[in-house]
């Protein structure tokens, strides 16, 4: 499932002088972000005596990377087929998953809804998953007490538990994203805000499993 809207407009090397009705796709599949794509090229393609393929390679401000979307084209209506490349899936470090599966379990689902356009949900996933992720590190294997853990909120987690992020000078901007604990019902995850948290989630998420393979090195097979 991609998430589109509907579109129609003439592509001159197939209908000069009529409208094709298609749908254009919203997410770069290059890197996330919802965009208003142009279309760069487009090519008819006949594969048998009923069906043609229509490609349409597209390209957004948000990294400028190109991608294409196949339909089957008929009658002046092009159905979305697929788009190349795919969005890619997750991959959250092994340690992590163990310290936090209910950290891994969130993040895939947030990772789900973004694919499938839900930016709102992805983006409160993510924001929720960060401080999951914090917390079940404090109280997991930095033995803080779960109750003071639980009744802090994220910045201040964040600055405790995470002391290599500098949180002073990334403060405000982490406030602006993150929010606080009262904030959450007014909140918009608008595009910037949703590619700024995922950014914050990535480097929480190395900054975790760089601590945990220092707390636990790798221990190679063969001295075991
Ligand atoms: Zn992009």
């Amino acid at each position: 499932m991609y998430k589109t809207k509907s579109n129609s407009c003439r592509l001159s090397n197939i209908t000069p002088n009529n409208d094709i009705i298609f749908e254009i796709p919203i997410i770069c599949p290059n890197c996330g972000f919802s965009l208003q794509p142009i279309i760069v090229d487009h090519r008819l393609l006949t594969y048998s005596s009923t069906h043609r393929l229509l490609i349409i390679s597209y390209k957004g401000n948000c990294c400028s990377t190109p991608f294409y979307a196949t339909y089957e084209y008929s009658d002046l209506k092009a159905t979305l087929l697929d788009i190349f490349p795919h969005l890619k899936s997750v991959t959250i470090p092994k340690n992590i998953k163990e310290m936090s599966p209910r950290f891994a379990n969130l993040y895939e689902q947030s990772s789900t809804a973004e694919q499938n356009g839900h930016l709102e949900l992805a983006g409160s996933g993510y924001r929720n998953s960060i401080e999951i992720l914090i917390k079940d590190f404090a109280i997991k294997k930095l033995h803080a007490p779960e109750k003071d853990v639980c009744k802090m909120n994220l910045y201040d987690s964040i600055g405790k538990y995470l002391q290599e992020v500098n949180i002073e000078t990334s403060a405000a901007d982490v406030i602006r994203v993150l929010g606080n604990d009262y904030t959450h019902y007014q909140r918009n995850y608008d595009d910037i805000d949703f590619v700024v948290v995922k950014k914050y989630l990535e480097i929480f998420i190395q900054q975790v499993e760089t601590k945990l393979l220092l707390m636990e090195p790798i221990v190679p097979t063969n001295r075991q």
